[in-house]
Order: C-alpha cells, then structure tokens, then sequence
C-alpha cells in the first residue's frame, strides 16, 4: 500500500510495524530501533540471514552519539560535512543498541538521510529507524515506491518520488587514525578524501566477509546478466534470446538485433547513471527480457559504485 500520509506511517511504528520508507540512496523497510520483534520482523519479511546486519537511521548527530561508545574525530568531520547524506558511519555500539541489528557485531552502522520527508519522520519520534533495503534478500534495491509495493503489498509504503541517487549509502569504517572505506556508494572516494585525505580501500578485501552481509551475489534481476565493456562482442555470442542492453553514454549502432536499447545517461554523468540503474533493471526485469548485457561504466567516481552492483547482480 503506498501512503503519502506521513502521520499514518508514524502510527505504524508506533503500533511496532514495519513500512517502507523513501531516502535519498534507494527505499528502506524501517522499524524502531528499539523495538526488538519489529526488528526481527524485517529480518523475516527480507529474508534476510540474521549474520547480516541493519544500518541505523538517526535524526541528528546527537542522536547517533546516543548510541555509540565513542566518535572518531575523523568520524566527526566527515558527519558534518556529509549528514544528512548517503554516507553510513560504523561506530562502536552501546547497551542501546541490541545484538540483533548489528547481527552480534560490537559496531553499528549510522547514518542521517537526506530525505525531506524521512527526515520530517525522524524528527517526530523519539527513537532512531533500522532500514536496510526494501527488497527480498539478493534482489534489486528499489528506488521509487511502486517497487516496494511490488516486492511487499501489504506493507505501508511512505511515496517520496524516484530516489536522487539511486545506489546506496557510502559504507566507512575506522581504525585507530585511519579512515576505511568498506562499501562502494553514492558518495565517491575522491570526495571523501578531499575531507579528510587519503583512505584505505577494503572494497575488495580478500578476507570473506570483511564487511558482514557484502554477498558476491546481490542486487539481482530474475534473468540473467551480464557486464562489459564490449556489449556488442557479447552479443553476438547470443542465440534466439529476448536480449536488452544498457549503455552508459551513447547505443553504438542503431540497427543491432535486440528487444531494447537504454541509455543511463546522455551526456555521460555517472551520478545520472546511478540514479537510473536500479529502475532499469527492474523495467527489463519485468518486461520478461532473457538476458541484459549493461555496458560497464569509466572506473572512477560513481561508475566504481555502479560497476560493483553490477557484478554483484551478475554474479552466480
Ligand atoms: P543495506 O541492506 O543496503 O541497508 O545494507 C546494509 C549493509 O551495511 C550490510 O549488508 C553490511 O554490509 C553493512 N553494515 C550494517 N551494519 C553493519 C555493522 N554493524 N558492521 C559492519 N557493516 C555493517
Ligand atoms: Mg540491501
């Protein structure tokens, strides 16, 4: 059910319910915090193994210093700069904060989203929200209402419009003096480090799970998909298949033999390209395409955030 009444939605997590919610990354399915059955509740309607844990949404730097040890000075100067935004703080937990929303880790996830109606919400309750991702666990992130609606129709979706970026938050951590990034997301690295100098990539740490819930598999469309930089070389290796291809900037050749051409973005912006992505893939999903071969995006800014959903979501 979709809602653009807010005071209904805040009934619901009064009442311990769980509703879809608009930020500014992708939709969230948020609960309170506090309220440990609404919590395992998502964990049920996500499917989501309970190893992986929730990121908390807060509404103010003072909330989220109520639900930590401690707040790295560096932590500190990226909040402010960053917040309310998509970039995702891991801090350590108090007492506060059960074992189940950080999936038994001592350090929880916080952020402040930049949402004007989420954050209307936020500033009408007393307890910060859990929301990780309103989809089926491994599926695509949704990023307007209706594909919350399509994954869970019984659940009250608050309408905030298509979301701005469209990928998810930037994921950091701390150690001792040094800043970590964890998660590739809509803030990129460069600017990040234009705040507080060179960070350490752990992106691609080799150790499995170094980040808890990172699957090689995420983010998937129900057909197959496949990611290059050679769409058309692809292409031609594929027989009597109803084919879409997703290009970054410009089609190569009109004429080619495929069920759907997309553009992500004509004039080349990665920041148009993120924000179109996830709704592309649910399109051609729905549309029963076969097979999406998506151009794979320049290795630098956004396009390493959207090229590592994509090989997430093409991953078997
Ligand atoms: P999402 O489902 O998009 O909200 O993403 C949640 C992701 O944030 C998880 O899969 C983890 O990778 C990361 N995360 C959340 N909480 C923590 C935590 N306490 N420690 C480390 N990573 C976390
Ligand atoms: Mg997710």
């Amino acid at each position: 059910m979709i809602t653009s009444d807010i005071k209904i939605i805040r009934e619901r997590l009064l009442e311990g319910d769980v509703i879809g919610l608009p930020t500014e990354t992708v939709y969230g399915l948020a609960a309170n915090v506090f309220n440990s059955s609404a919590v395992k509740r998502i964990f049920e309607t996500k499917q989501r193994p309970t190893t992986n844990p929730l990121i908390v949404h807060v509404a103010s730097i003072s909330q989220a210093r109520a639900l930590v040890k401690k707040f790295p000075e560096k932590a500190l100067l990226l909040a402010k700069e960053f917040w309310p935004g998509p970039m995702t703080l891991i801090l350590p937990k108090n007492q506060t904060v059960s074992d189940l929303v950080t999936a038994n880790h001592t350090r929880v996830a916080i952020r402040i989203p930049s949402h004007p109606l989420t954050l209307q919400l936020l500033n009408h309750l007393d307890f910060p929200l859990v929301a990780p991702s309103a989809n089926p666990f491994n599926r695509i992130s949704p990023t307007t209402a209706e594909h919350v609606e399509s994954y869970f129709p019984s659940i009250y979706t608050l309408d905030g419009g298509p979301c701005q970026s469209g990928v998810e938050s930037t994921i950091l951590g701390f150690e001792e003096d040094e800043v970590v990034l964890l998660r590739h997301g809509a803030i990129p690295i460069e600017a990040i480090e234009g705040v507080v100098g060179r960070i350490l990539n752990r992106t691609h740490s080799s150790q499995e799970g170094a980040l808890p819930g990172q699957h090689k598999k995420h983010y998937s469309p129900n057909c197959e998909l496949i990611v290059t930089y050679e769409p058309l070389f692809m292409l031609s290796a594929v027989k009597n298949k109803r084919v879409a291809i997703v290009w970054f900037q410009t089609i190569q050749i009109e004429s080619i033999d495929v069920e759907v051409n997309k553009v992500l973005s004509p004039t080349g912006d990665l920041a148009e390209a993120a924000q179109h992505i996830f709704s592309v893939l649910h399109e051609l999903d729905q549309m029963g395409i076969e097979m999406i071969i998506v151009e794979r995006l320049p290795a630098h800014g956004l396009g390493l955030t959207v090229n590592d959903r994509l090989d997430r979501a093409a991953a078997k």
